[in-house]
């Protein structure tokens, strides 16, 4: 027997699948997925849409069970935990903000009372529930507008309730889908920097799905999801002046203990089988199709596109062949194809 000596990273998902199943058909939302994150670590995801960040939130949430493989948090498989532990894993251990305010929160109540409402929900007492919730308030920059209505707060003050509420009973997992959705630039910052502050303040492990191009700013690291794998991830590094000479920077910063640089730092994610994805954009700029051929160099490993078996570019349907598709498929001009169904009017 091998001796579990660590106990791993606080995330781990190895593998995982998840099959949604839609009338007959199956939809493969998650292919695979390869992730792992440290305790405490602040994490930002980011993918075209559809490209199944939802799915992994709710997966990682317990609000979802994989389909296959493995995802364990804090040590908890999620596959194998029962429906009621599932349930109690959701409600104590994970706190969720969403896109959309509402889904967290209540218009008619105050901020203090919306932050307050889980903990009545989970029993806690008067003293605890005043003294934590307005600790939150002033942690998310709100403490002067607590007692205001959720209706009478901007879009991103009543994000940065929702972040609050999210805390509420003390989670060890902060879940955030596209918060930053639905506001401008300017708050996204100030919600990103909230997340930030909390992270750091209260040592919690926190997972950002976002568009939001600044998030790389703000994160540790950023992980792409493509097509329901881990396909690259950054990280952000901090140099400080004296290493930051030379080298390739993308941005700049003045700290507190005198200058340093952000140094972001791109990798392709391998999957625990050593496969990895190459990024459509280099596929086609070398013309990399179904096979590479792999050159040892002395710093590394080259990857050439292999003569005769480039991308295979499809060829336009000939028109008699387009004309026997079905109607929505076929690639002639919308008025070309709706001529051969539409009464045709004769010109007098
Ligand atoms: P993202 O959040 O990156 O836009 P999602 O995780 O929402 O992506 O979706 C990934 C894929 O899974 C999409 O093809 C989507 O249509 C499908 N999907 C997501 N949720 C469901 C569901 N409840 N039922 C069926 N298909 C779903
Ligand atoms: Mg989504």
């Amino acid at each position: 027997m091998q001796s579990p000596a660590k106990d791993g990273p606080f995330i781990v998902c190895d593998n995982l699948i998840k099959i949604y199943k839609v009338g007959g058909a199956e939809v493969m939302a998650l292919q695979g997925l390869e992730l792992s994150a440290e305790k405490g670590e602040f994490m930002g995801i980011v993918g075209a849409s559809g490209s199944g960040k939802t799915t992994l939130m709710n997966v990682l949430g317990g609000l979802d069970r994989p389909t296959a493989g493995k995802a364990v948090v804090n040590r908890q498989d999620l596959l194998r935990l029962s429906d009621s532990a599932l349930n109690r894993y959701r409600r104590e251990q994970v706190g969720f903000v969403w896109q959309q305010t509402s889904r967290n929160l209540i218009p008619y109540l105050t901020a203090l009372e919306n932050v307050e409402l889980p903990m009545t929900v989970a029993g806690k007492n008067w003293g605890e529930k005043r003294s934590w919730a307005g600790e939150l308030l002033e942690a998310v920059g709100l403490s002067a507008r607590r007692h205001h209505k959720l209706a009478q707060m901007s879009g991103g003050e009543q994000q940065r309730v929702a972040i609050a509420v999210a805390l509420a009973n003390k989670p060890i997992l902060l879940l955030a889908d596209e918060p930053t959705g639905e506001v401008d630039s300017a708050t996204a910052r100030i919600i990103l920097e909230t997340f930030r502050r909390l992270n750091r303040t209260y040592g919690l492990t926190t997972l950002i799905v976002t568009h939001d191009q600044q998030v790389a700013g703000h994160v540790d690291r950023v992980v792409a999801i493509r097509d329901g794998k881990t396909s690259t991830e950054t990280i952000r590094q901090v140099v400080t002046a004296p290493q930051a000479a030379g080298g390739h920077e993308d941005a700049k910063e003045g700290g507190q203990e005198g200058r340093h640089e952000v140094r972001y730092h791109e990798y392709i994610v391998l999957d625990s089988v050593g496969r990895l994805q190459l990024p459509p954009e280099y596929r086609e700029r070398f013309n990399i199709g179904d096979r590479v051929k792999i050159e040892l160099q002395p710093g590394g490993i080259l990857l050439k596109a292999v003569e005769g078996r480039g991308l295979v570019k499809k060829e336009a349907p000939s028109e008699e062949e387009d004309r026997a598709r079905p109607l929505a498929k076929q690639r002639r001009p919308l008025l070309g194809r709706l001529r051969n169904v539409l009464p045709v009017r004769k010109k007098k």
